[in-house]
């Protein structure tokens, strides 16, 4: 099924995205560069190439879902 994937590299309202790296469950209002470097080694640009853009989440009774 096709995940959807935020326009840039931060979440619109009532939204979140989710690190598109494999393997990574981090979430927040925006991806950071900081996080992209620190937790990967690896800059957007990297990653984009690699991974794609960062996957739309929904905020919901505190659960997060796929968008
Ligand atoms: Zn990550």
């Amino acid at each position: 099924m096709h995940k959807r994937r935020v326009e840039y590299w931060s979440a619109m309202a009532n939204e979140r995205a989710r690190c598109p790296v494999e393997g990574c469950i981090h979430v927040g209002d925006i991806i950071t560069k900081a996080h992209l470097r620190l937790e990967h080694g690896m800059t957007r640009e990297q990653v984009e190439k690699q991974y794609g853009r960062p996957y739309r989440v929904i905020a919901k009774t505190g659960v997060m879902l796929e968008a």
